[in-house]
C-alpha cells in the first residue's frame, strides 16, 4: 500500500472531531493544528468525548500520524529566563495534552537566539528538551528546519544535529523538514533533491526525519525570508514539490501544507499532489 499521506493546517478552535471532519472534507489523511493560540496563551480544555469521536474518524479514514504545532511565540532559547520558563511550561503542558491522542507528533520552532549566538541557543534549547522529554510519553517531538530569518536557530542541518546530540531522550526526538524553510536556508531541493536528502542523512540521519511541511516559497533559494507561497505559485514550483512527495526516502512521511489558502484551496492542492504521486 503506497499512498500519499497529506493534509494541511486546520483550525483547532472547534475541537478534535471538527478537525477530523474538516480533514475528511479536504481529502486529507493527516493534518496539523496549533495546540493553543499560535501567539501563546492558555490552551482550550480537552473533552474526552470529543477526542473519542475524533479517533473514530481517524480510524475509519485511516489517518496517518498528525503533526501538532507549538505556538510560534515559544522561544526555548530566549535570553530572558522567564521566557524560557514559559517555553518549558508550554511544551510540558502541550505534551501532557498530546497524551489524549497518543502516537503522534509535536513540532516546534527551535527558537531565536536573539544575539546570544547559535552556540548558546543550541545549549538552551537542549536544556529545555532535557527538562521536558520523558521516555514514557507517547509523542515524538520534532525540531523544525528553519529558514534562518533573523537569529533563528535550526537554519542548517548541522545546527539541528547539535541540538539532538545534547538531548538524552533522543528516541522521543525527530525533525520536521519544511520545504520553504530549507529552500530559503540555501538547500537546493529544486535541482538537487537527492543531494539535499543525502546531506540530511549524513548530518542528522534519515531515521530522525518524521514529517514534511510542504510549502512553496515566495523568495529565491538562500534568501532566509520565510514567506510561504501556494504550491506552484512560488520559486520552488509544483514539479519540485511533487518530487519531494515521491522521493523514495520521503514518500512514506506525513506531508502538511502551510500554504496561504482556505479549506477549499488546500483541498485543491491535495488533489493535485495526489494526482502527481505515482
Ligand atoms: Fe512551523
Ligand atoms: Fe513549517
Ligand atoms: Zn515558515
Amino acid at each position: 500500500m503506497d499512498q500519499l499521506t497529506i493534509g494541511s493546517h486546520i483550525s483547532s478552535s472547534k475541537g478534535y472531531e471538527a478537525m477530523g471532519k474538516t480533514a475528511v472534507y479536504m481529502g486529507a489523511d493527516t493534518f496539523a493544528f496549533f495546540t493553543r493560540n499560535p501567539r501563546g496563551g492558555k490552551a482550550k480544555e480537552i473533552k474526552p468525548e470529543d477526542v473519542e469521536k475524533y479517533k473514530k474518524i481517524a480510524k475509519e479514514y485511516q489517518f496517518g500520524k498528525i503533526v501538532a504545532h507549538a505556538p510560534y511565540t515559544m522561544n526555548a532559547c530566549a535570553a530572558k529566563e522567564d521566557l524560557r520558563e514559559f517555553a518549558k511550561n508550554t511544551m510540558r503542558d502541550d505534551l501532557e495534552r498530546m497524551e489524549y491522542i497518543p502516537g503522534n507528533y509535536y513540532n516546534f520552532h527551535p527558537g531565536s537566539h536573539v544575539g546570544q549566538g547559535a552556540a548558546v541557543g543550541i545549549e538552551k534549547i537542549a536544556e529545555i528538551l532535557n527538562a521536558v522529554l520523558k521516555p514514557e510519553w507517547d509523542t515524538t517531538v520534532l525540531l523544525e528546519t528553519m529558514a534562518g530569518k533573523g537569529t533563528e536557530v535550526g537554519r542548517s542541518f548541522e545546527e539541528l544535529r547539535e541540538i539532538i546530540d545534547r538531548v538524552d531522550c533522543r528516541e522521543k526526538l525527530g525533525v520536521c523538514l519544511d520545504t520553504c524553510h530549507v529552500w530559503d536556508g540555501g538547500y537546493d531541493i529544486v535541482h538537487d533533491l537527492d543531494g539535499v536528502v543525502q546531506e540530511f542523512d549524513q548530518v542528522i540521519g534519515l531515521g530522525y526525519l518524521k514529517a514534511v511541511h510542504l510549502n512553496d516559497s515566495m523568495n529565491p533559494m538562500g534568501s532566509h525570508k520565510d514567506r510561504h507561497a501556494k504550491i506552484g505559485e512560488g520559486q520552488i514550483g509544483l514539479e519540485a514539490l511533487s518530487a519531494v512527495t515521491r522521493h523514495p526516502a520521503l514518500r512514506h512521511l506525513p506531508f502538511v501544507l502551510e500554504t496561504p489558502n482556505d479549506v477549499d484551496g488546500w483541498a485543491a492542492e491535495i488533489r493535485v499532489l495526489r494526482e502527481h504521486f505515482v
